[in-house]
């Protein structure tokens, strides 16, 4: 472990791909009226996906067909994938997980193929990260996200749940309610008083799946930055990577706490200041700890650079969930994966590996 603890306060971080001027321009503009000079890097953005805002770089040079047709296949794949996960809505033609919650201590459905692949990974997620990360925690996570969402309309009267409801609720919250028939195409969950929630991994999933397509197509050069889960495809022509970079508190500050240079790889954090609400000027974020049922206290935010960019949004929300030996632990233990710790004074923690990606400390 490298500790290293930055001149500047980094009480809340917050991962932004550092893009040149031009595509974060045309980025936040939007797409569709963006006019990027021949090899100027080329962006969509599209606002539909996981409830945040997705972008599509090419630095490859594509030709604008070629990057039209790259960029709406990897939003059609978004689109599907959020369709498949959204456990709030239901689409027509679609049987997705919010059918599966419905359906909880019934039958077991039928499921689109991707789907029964996605649980059957999401599974082995809970076994590598010892229970941390357990899409099975929906009924928990639910009267979380139901006060959040009363705590928005209402903030005078936000309120947080009661211990017994959270203890209640934990009684429905085994992984092992979730059965996956992987012959049959089907599962279901045993309990109707459980359900899935995936909001830990769904989205680097689901940009996993676009990356795949992007490298079947033999692009490379793309980034996809789907609310901060970060994937680089390839490299840029000259073969040199992005930079990302760790933010200050102070979203007004023009300078960085931290930049990290990647290429051909994953970024993903989780922070503190992602989603929460406050009650008596106590903020609640939106990871929770499974053994507390509260908001998870140990980090400011947690940052995972792997390639497979539905490991790292996993993990993100795991290593953030574990006290620091524990989390360190498995980080360290796993080839390929790289982390950044930082605590709640600005202290910032990492695997051995990571200083490779972060040239100026
Ligand atoms: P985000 O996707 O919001 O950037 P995360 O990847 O950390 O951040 O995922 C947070 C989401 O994961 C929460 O909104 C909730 O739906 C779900 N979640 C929170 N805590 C856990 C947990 N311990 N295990 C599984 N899912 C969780
Ligand atoms: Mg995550």
């Amino acid at each position: 472990m490298n500790g290293l603890r930055l001149a500047k306060q980094t009480w809340a971080i917050l991962l932004l791909l550092a893009l040149l001027p031009a595509v974060a321009g045309c980025g936040l503009r939007g797409a569709e009226s963006a006019a990027p000079e021949a090899n100027e890097p080329k962006g969509k953005v599209y606002y539909t996906y996981f409830d945040t805002v997705s972008y599509v770089y090419d630095y490859a040079g594509d030709s604008a067909e070629r990057f039209d047709d790259r960029s709406a296949e990897v939003s059609h794949i978004l689109k599907e994938y959020h369709e498949l996960f959204d456990i709030y809505h239901e689409y027509s033609g679609v049987t997705n997980l919010c059918s599966l919650n419905k359906a909880a201590g019934g039958e077991a459905i039928s499921l689109d193929p991707r789907l029964i692949d996605f649980l059957l990974d999401a599974r082995e997620m809970y076994d590598t990260t010892g229970g941390e990360m357990n899409v099975m925690l929906g009924a928990v996570l639910r009267l979380w996200h139901d006060c959040r969402e009363a705590a928005s309309a209402d903030p005078e009267h936000a309120a947080i749940p009661s211990e017994a409801q959270l203890r209640e609720a934990e009684k429905h919250t085994g992984i092992e309610l979730l059965e996956i028939d992987v012959e049959q195409g089907t599962a279901r969950i045993s309990d109707p008083l459980a359900s899935i929630d995936v909001g830990a991994l769904g989205k680097g999933y689901a940009v996993e799946r676009a990356a795949e397509y992007l490298e079947a197509e033999g692009a490379a050069g793309y980034v996809l930055n789907v609310g901060g889960n970060i994937r680089c495809i390839g490299t840029r022509p000259d073969g040199s990577g992005w930079v990302t970079a760790i933010r200050n508190p102070d979203r007004a500050a023009e300078d960085f706490a931290l930049r990290i240079n990647i290429q051909d790889t994953a970024c993903v954090t989780s922070g503190v200041y992602e989603r929460y609400f406050t009650v008596d000027g106590q903020r609640y974020h939106h990871i929770i700890d499974k053994d507390t049922l509260y908001p998870a206290a140990f980090y400011e935010s947690l940052t995972v650079i792997t390639k497979d960019s539905g490991l790292a949004d996993a993990l993100s929300t795991a290593l953030f969930c574990m006290p620091w030996d524990e989390s360190a632990a498995l980080a360290e233990s796993m080839e390929g994966v790289e982390a950044l710790w930082v605590f709640p004074d600005g202290e910032q923690r990492s695997t051995g590996g990571f200083a490779a990606y972060a040239p100026e400390p």
